[in-house]
């Protein structure tokens, strides 16, 4: 399957957040051209700040592989990843990084900083940026579209 493909499964998983009121960010987790976990934010129902798509992703991923170590696997996720999130990837050894679209105000895969190819950490995460770029940033900019109207009435 293409990166394209694959974005495709973690908009999905962003539409899941869609239909749950959250923030569409939707991540899967790819190993050996196999769908091994998936994820999508639920901040707002979990009231957790651990709860972002990366992070339920990896978690899955590590119980299903049975390791911390996801060296071979390659994350796709529908927005560039926060501070939080690529202190993860950093942490799991993730290989390689496939996002959607970029985020100004939190990207830490290129945006604001990169903690994903920084040669003082112990491990460096191939990037690759902008793939369904439009797909991925419409779905949020629609949503807090809707939000905004939503509070207006
Ligand atoms: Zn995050």
């Amino acid at each position: 399957m293409t990166d394209e493909q694959y974005m495709k499964l973690a908009i999905e998983q962003a539409e899941r957040a869609l239909e749950k009121d959250e923030v569409p960010i939707g991540a899967i987790i790819v190993y050996q051209d196999e769908v091994i976990a998936s994820g999508f934010n639920v901040r707002e129902l979990s009231q957790e700040t651990l709860s972002h798509a990366e992070l339920i992703a990896i978690q899955q991923a590590n119980k299903e592989i049975g390791s911390w170590r996801l060296e071979d696997c390659t994350l796709y996720v529908t927005l560039e990843p926060c501070p939080m999130c690529a202190g993860a990837i950093v942490q799991s050894r993730i290989k390689r990084v496939v996002y959607g679209a970029v985020d100004p105000k939190a990207g830490c895969a290129g945006t604001i900083m990169n903690l994903l190819d920084n040669q003082r950490f112990n491990h460096q995460a191939e990037v690759t940026s902008g793939v369904l770029e439009k797909e991925c940033s419409l779905l949020l900019t629609n949503f807090f579209k809707a939000l905004r109207e939503r509070k207006k009435h």
